[in-house]
Formats: C-alpha cells, sequence, structure tokens
C-alpha cells in the first residue's frame, strides 16, 4: 500500500522529525569513509528546509556499548558532512532528548536543521522505551521515516516516535518510498514471469526468502554455496565445500514444496585451494571431487540462468552465485549480473552482497533498483510487514 511522502504534506514552519540512517563508516580518527547514506537522505531533507521547514534529524551510528564507544560512535562527524553537502550551517545537539537538544530544536529557524547525538547512546531506543519515544516525538509536529536500513527494527524511533504522533501527519521519506515500491508493491503484483535468484553462503540465512518466494514466483534460482546444501539433499558428492549439514533435511522438503519451480545449479566451478591460483575444474553439480570444494556456478548454469532471466518480466536478485570476489570465480556472479543489466524486465537487487556485487561489476545503473537495506531487504522479500511503515499514513 503506498504511504504518503514527505513531498505530499506542507512543512513551512512546522518542526519536522527525520529518521534518517546515517550508520556512515567511520576511521579511527573519527572520518567518514564513504559518505553515500548522508548524500542518499539530501532528497528528502531538501525537500524540507528549501520548503521552510524546521528539520530535526536523528539517527544511529554503531552499536555503542558504552565508555570509549561513545565518542568511536558520535554523529557529530556527520552534522558536518551534511553541512557542506547542504552548504549551510547544521546545529548538532549534543544529547537526544536532554538539554542542548532541547535547547537547539527550540532555536531552529524556519529552513534550519539540527542533528541530534547517536539515539543509541540512549538505552531507551533500542528497548523502544515509551518514556524516551514520547520526548522525542514531543519535539516536532511531522514525522517522517527514511530509515529503511532500520525498517525491520521496533525502535523507539521507528515505532514508538510514529506511535506516540498519532493525528499528525507521519510520512516517508523518498529514499523509503522507492524501497517499499519496489521491494513491497513490484513483488505484490508482479509482471510475469517472475524470476527470483538466490545465492549466498548459508541456506539457513534464506530459509524464509525462498519459501515466501516459492509462493510468489514463477521460478527460483539457486546459486551459491547454499547449492552444495541442496546437493546434499539429492545425494550428492561436496567435496570440502561449504555446506550446513542440520540443513539437509530443511533442502530435502523445500526441494519436494518447489517442484520445477526451484531450480538447482547444473554445473559447478570448483577448486582445490581457497585462492584465484588453485588448481580448478568445472564438473557437473553434485560431483565435486574429494579434495575440491565448489566456488561458483558452472558455465551451463550460468547459460541457463541467464536464459531464465532474458524471458522474465520480473527479476529479484540477493545473494551471489559465488565468492565473487576471488577471480575467475566471479564468472557466475558476472553472467547473472549481466542478464539482469540486459534484460528488459523490472530488476531489483536486494542489498548486502548482491548490491555490492552490482556495484563492482559495473551494472548498477542499468537496474531498475538497488536497495540500500541489507537485513531490512531480506526481511521484506521474506514477506515480513514492518510495523515502522505500516504505521505511516496512507497516499
Ligand atoms: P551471503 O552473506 O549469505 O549473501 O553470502 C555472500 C558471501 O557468500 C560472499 O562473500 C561470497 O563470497 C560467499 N560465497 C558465495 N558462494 C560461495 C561458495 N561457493 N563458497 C564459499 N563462499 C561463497
Amino acid at each position: 500500500m503506498a504511504k504518503k511522502s514527505i513531498s505530499d504534506i506542507e512543512v513551512a514552519g512546522q518542526k519536522v522529525l527525520m529518521r534518517v540512517d546515517f550508520n556512515v563508516p567511520l576511521d579511527s580518527s573519527g572520518a567518514i569513509t564513504d559518505d553515500r547514506r548522508i548524500r542518499g537522505a539530501v532528497p528528502s531533507i531538501r525537500s524540507v528546509i528549501d520548503r521552510g521547514g524546521k528539520l530535526i534529524l536523528c539517527s544511529h551510528l554503531g552499536n555503542p556499548k558504552g565508555g570509549d564507544d561513545h565518542a568511536a560512535c558520535s554523529l557529530r562527524p556527520a552534522a558536518e558532512r551534511l553541512a557542506e553537502l547542504l552548504e549551510q550551517p547544521v546545529a548538532f545537539a549534543a544529547d537526544t532528548v536532554g538539554e542542548d537538544a532541547v535547547q537547539k530544536v527550540s532555536e531552529l529557524a524556519d529552513g534550519g536543521v539540527v542533528l541530534l547525538e547517536n539515539l543509541r547512546f540512549n538505552p531507551g531506543e533500542k528497548a523502544g522505551d515509551a518514556e524516551f519515544s514520547r520526548k522525542l516525538a514531543g519535539f516536532a509536529d511531522i514525522y517522517c521515516n527514511d530509515a529503511f536500513g532500520t525498517c525491520h527494527r521496533k525502535h523507539a524511533s521507528m515505532v514508538g516516535v510514529p506511535a506516540a504522533m498519532e493525528g499528525k501527519p507521519r510520512v516517508v521519506g523518498f529514499l523509503v518510498q522507492k524501497e517499499v515500491q519496489y521491494l513491497s508493491d513490484a513483488i505484490a503484483s508482479p509482471q510475469r514471469p517472475f524470476v527470483a535468484i538466490l545465492g549466498g553462503k548459508k541456506v539457513s540465512d534464506k530459509i524464509k526468502v525462498i519459501e515466501n518466494l516459492l509462493g510468489i514466483c514463477d521460478k527460483v534460482l539457486i546459486g551459491g554455496a547454499m547449492a552444495y546444501t541442496f546437493a546434499l539433499a539429492t545425494d550428492g558428492k561436496v567435496g570440502n565445500s561449504m555446506v550446513e549439514p542440520d540443513r539437509v533435511e530443511l533442502a530435502k522438503q523445500l526441494i519436494a514444496a518447489g517442484g520445477d519451480k526451484l531450480v538447482l545449479p547444473l554445473d559447478t566451478h570448483c577448486g582445490d585451494d581457497f585462492s584465484g591460483d588453485c588448481n580448478k575444474q568445472v564438473v557437473p553439480a553434485g560431483q565435486i571431487p574429494d579434495g575440491y570444494e565448489g566456488f561458483d556456478v558452472g558455465p551451463e548454469t550460468a547459460k541457463l540462468y541467464a536464459s531464465m532471466v532474458a524471458d522474465a518480466g520480473t527479476v529479484v536478485w540477493n545473494g551471489p552465485m559465488g565468492v565473487f570476489e576471488m577471480s575467475p570465480f566471479d564468472e557466475g556472479t558476472r553472467a547473472v549480473a549481466q542478464a539482469i543489466a540486459d534484460s528488459s524486465a523490472t530488476s531489483i537487487i536486494g542489498g548486502g552482497d548482491s548490491a555490492a556485487a552490482i556495484q563492482q561489476l559495473g551494472f548498477a545503473d542499468q537496474v531498475t533498483h538497488v536497495s540500500t537495506g541489507g537485513g531490512a531487504s531480506l526481511a521484506m522479500l521474506e514477506g515480513e510487514v514492518f510495523a515502522a511503515v505500516e504505521l505511516l499514513d496512507e497516499a
């Protein structure tokens, strides 16, 4: 269901509390090493300040436990970087709901911005504490969620705050709007054939995704190390490959439930050592020799998967086909990425490693949507309904 967005409401002279994802990597000197998350939030930020709203930004950074962590997880560098990007001052409150925050919020002029200190410095954030939520909610007239990476969490700033602001406008920012549009709406009413490609290390991480997508897709193509657990389930030989013996029963159940919707690799590119210059062989799936381990799907599988992608109306991809970080075992992942880039299907790339792979291979501009959220995008593909989004106003 489409949600009302920040551009749908009047903000002039209003205080807008915007939950953003400024969880940026910092080096040991506290300098930001990748500011993409801050830059990503700028369109929603601009939408408020360019129309004369008073903007209160809040975010978490890292997972502070206390002590020295606090210094290492301060959002102050993010406020400085944002000020450079906006070419205007950004006030920084040294606490979240304390005296400094109250004062800096009260000093906000129309078009002004304040960033509150790391929400997770307050234990109430992760606990979803009602009192902490009420204090944050008390700052603003409008709530905006533009933090997709945290949307699967029930933390105070994600759920408690919008709940406490019932009756006031509660909207999504542009980042969350786009993620919901593709990861939820496009999947709920896909152009068919709808093909999902699932890879990565472990079946155990992807069980719910496989189950959910088997229910709605026309084909679910399996790659990555998790294919070897499926190979064990069909009495295949997997050599030294990464497997989860305790998931073999589950793999059998998924094979039975999936029928011909579930497509397993035809062949495997394997090697005798975890290195790009090991001895290599391409073997039929389930026939990996002793002393070898599978590192990638083989060329026949890559060809088959590429042809299925070419015929698709919607493609969802989560997880690499092999050890894409180590050439030549990036070939299967590259072939799938190339096929997705070449296809005219609506193509949705899950966050985390598949997003990294599509960027690394240079195809990111040729797909419909690359998700920014790892855990959140996986949870959406699992069919999870996010309270943090459900609570917000319908368009
Ligand atoms: P995930 O986090 O589950 O999406 O898994 C991504 C990781 O799986 C990447 O770092 C890949 O290198 C790794 N991976 C994929 N296929 C294999 C494989 N056949 N053997 C070992 N690691 C793999």
